[in-house]
């Protein structure tokens, strides 16, 4: 099958690029998409990335719910839906102070270096 074949790249691609971040001793996790040059933050419905707002903006919502959802999503987003798929995604805990440092880096620095450190673990 074609379309399993070009699965199977793209989830090469992805990998180890999304990472789950949890906070120790709650509920509260974000997803990361680490990029090359860039991270950028996800949840599930949600992408820190600029072309995620030009798509929100741009497109009335109401339509924007009736169409494939895949066509609507950035490519972080689609990366984020792959890798749950096929359980790519990687888990690391950390505390509260550590959590604001990698989103103050990827805010102030675009990437973090601190995620990066913890995942070369
Ligand atoms: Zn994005």
């Amino acid at each position: 099958m074609k379309s399993s074949t070009v699965k199977a790249k793209e989830a090469a691609l992805i990998e180890n690029r999304i990472i789950k971040i949890s906070l120790v001793n709650s509920l509260l996790a974000i997803y990361v998409f680490m990029g090359k040059d860039k991270d950028y933050i996800l949840s599930e419905n949600y992408c820190s990335c600029p072309h995620f707002y030009y798509r929100i903006f741009r497109k009335n919502f109401v339509v924007e719910k009736r169409v494939n959802a895949g066509s609507t999503k950035c490519y972080h987003l689609q990366a984020l839906e792959l890798a749950l798929e096929k359980d790519k995604v990687r888990s690391i805990y950390v505390d509260l102070v550590t959590m604001k440092e990698i989103l103050l880096e990827i805010y102030s620095m675009d990437k973090s270096f601190i995620l990066r450190k913890l995942v070369m673990r």
